[in-house]
């Protein structure tokens, strides 16, 4: 049987932290979902679509891989792709206590599906899409951060700004 797992996360923008995980996952899993979920409590700067988009063209060189999106919950989401497990990155301790929180609801919510977490590389520890918005918003340079098609997406953004 296959095994497939789904990334989720809201990946405004993807930067190379989440491809380090997704690329990750994709030696482990047989297939990984990258689904884009909309979190407007973090007043999303890309749309759902722009993000997708972005994403596709980021992980074009992973061939089990796919990107998609989903509006309602994770685990109505994993139980309709039918996927066995989550995969989740930790950053620092700062990540873990809200990790934990909804893992556990997403255990009695379906305790079919398993959530694995994947350690950061060390040289991606403090980034995040905030951060790189943040910076990016004031014209610095961020191509360590994140790939080309992000970079060139994130100057677009901020021209009109
Ligand atoms: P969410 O809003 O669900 O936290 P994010 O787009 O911020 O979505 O993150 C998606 C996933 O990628 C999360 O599991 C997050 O911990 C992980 N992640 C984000 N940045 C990094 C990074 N630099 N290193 C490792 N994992 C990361």
């Amino acid at each position: 049987m296959d095994r497939l797992a789904i990334c989720p996360g809201s990946f405004d923008p993807v930067t190379f932290g989440h491809l380090d995980i997704i690329q990750r996952a994709a030696k482990v899993f047989d297939h990984i979902i990258v689904a884009v979920f909309n979190n407007q409590s973090k007043s999303p700067l890309f749309t759902v679509e722009e993000r997708m988009e972005l994403l596709k063209e980021a992980t074009c060189s992973i061939p089990n891989v796919s990107v998609d999106s989903h509006s309602g919950l994770l685990m109505d989401y994993a139980r309709e792709k039918e996927a066995q497990a989550i995969v989740r990155g930790l950053r620092a301790v700062s990540d873990f206590e809200y990790e934990l929180q909804i893992t556990s609801m997403n255990r009695k919510l379906n305790e079919n599906v398993e959530t694995f977490f994947i350690m950061t590389n060390n040289q991606y520890s403090f980034l995040s899409s905030s951060m790189v918005k943040e910076v990016a918003k004031y014209k610095a340079n961020v191509s360590d951060l994140v790939p080309k098609v992000v970079e060139d997406a994130l100057k677009e953004k901020f021209k009109s700004m």
